[in-house]
């Protein structure tokens, strides 16, 4: 039997059965494919980054296996990440397995967090595999600070590809990180921009997550102050648009498109949590902002069957912390972004 088989096991109907020791179903999980990317962001990357000896990484068959669980388990959302998704080799041929689990009705939503640099070549297949939502990230639209954001990043490329998954009818949201020296004044124009397209938008705060070149705490820009700014001269409009995720959103009523706000720095989130994450190592993280890890690569290495694998993560569940506590001087948490998965 391969791993892309409709196995019982890898397609039941379950309903949540990841409950945490707070009460809270776990339905959502980001799988990170692979810590490798075309691009080096300021923020997320340092420029001469050391990749993971590929033994370390997770096989595509040991992915699909693993998401394939906890899909067993009531995850109802899959979002692939990185790392950028779109380089992981053979990564369309994990969307395609994965996307059995859409026929079955077993999953909601496969989706993908990229920073767009391949969507052009791979957008219809994506909307083929049944890929409906991606997030596209884009912290500007001037193509020198692309270039410096990115540290060498070609911005053409990432907008012909948000057009050609919105030409292959893939709704897009545009995830940028606030950074007060680079892209603070133009927040509103990207914004404009992204609902101008239809598109969602969503602005994140810098996290402190692994240690990158540069000074962090210049870069951190309250989302709070902002949400003042654009205030000053758009009616933004509190919508209940609930993920179990650390976004509020807002309609901008001059351009009708919506608007989410990340802030994890100076707004908690935690009691409506429902996700956990799977480096692309098959590290379980059950809370980004802490140190707390399961090594389920070792279970299913070390030749565990499907229950075996199954008691592994209720374990991991079982101990997910209550909360986080960020603070922008120092990484509460040594890993990166692109390992974990943003
Ligand atoms: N390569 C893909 C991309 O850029 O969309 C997926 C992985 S990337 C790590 C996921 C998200 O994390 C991106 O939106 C990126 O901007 C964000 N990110 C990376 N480092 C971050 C940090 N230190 N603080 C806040 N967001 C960060
Ligand atoms: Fe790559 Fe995404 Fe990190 Fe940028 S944010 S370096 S695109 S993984």
């Amino acid at each position: 039997m391969t791993p892309y088989d409709d196995s019982p096991a890898q397609a039941v109907h379950a309903a949540p059965r990841l409950i945490d020791g707070f009460g809270r179903a776990v339905t959502y999980l980001r799988v990170s494919v692979t810590d490798r990317c075309d691009l080096r962001c300021l923020y997320c990357m340092s420029e001469h980054m050391t990749f993971l000896p590929k033994a370390q990484v997770l096989t595509l068959e040991e992915l699909d296996r693993l998401a394939s669980t906890f899909v067993g388990l009531g995850v109802r959302k899959l979002r692939l990440t990185g790392g950028e998704p779109l380089v992981r080799k053979g990564f369309m041929d994990l969307v395609a397995g994965l996307s059995r689990h859409l026929r079955s009705g077993a999953l909601d939503e496969l989706t993908l967090t990229t920073n767009g640099t391949q969507l052009e070549r791979y957008a219809a297949d994506l909307a083929r595999h049944g890929v409906r939502r991606i997030n596209v990230s884009l912290d500007t639209l001037k193509p020198d600070l692309f270039r410096k954001l990115t540290r060498g990043g070609d911005l053409t490329r990432v907008i012909a590809g948000i057009d050609a998954a919105l030409a292959a009818g893939i709704a897009v949201k545009i995830n940028a990180v606030a950074l007060k020296a680079d892209n603070a004044a133009e927040l509103p124009d990207l914004i404009q921009w992204a609902h101008a397209r239809g598109c969602d938008m969503t602005l994140i705060e810098t996290m402190p997550m692994g240690e990158v070149d540069q000074d962090r705490t210049d870069q951190y820009l309250s989302l709070q102050d902002v949400r003042r700014d654009l205030s000053s001269f758009w009616t933004l409009e509190d919508i209940h648009h609930a993920t179990g995720g650390p976004a509020r959103y807002v309609r901008v009523a001059e351009t009708g498109g919506r608007l989410g706000l990340i802030t994890p720095l100076s707004n908690h989130f935690c009691d409506t949590c429902n996700r956990v994450r799977l480096t692309c190592t098959g590290t379980l993280h059950t809370c980004l902002g802490r140190d707390d890890a399961s090594d389920l690569r070792a279970v299913i290495r070390g030749g565990a069957n499907d229950a075996q694998l199954r008691e592994a993560i209720f374990a991991a569940i079982g101990s997910k912390p209550k909360g986080h506590d960020f603070q922008i001087a120092h990484p509460a948490v040594a890993r990166h972004m692109s390992t974990t998965g943003g």
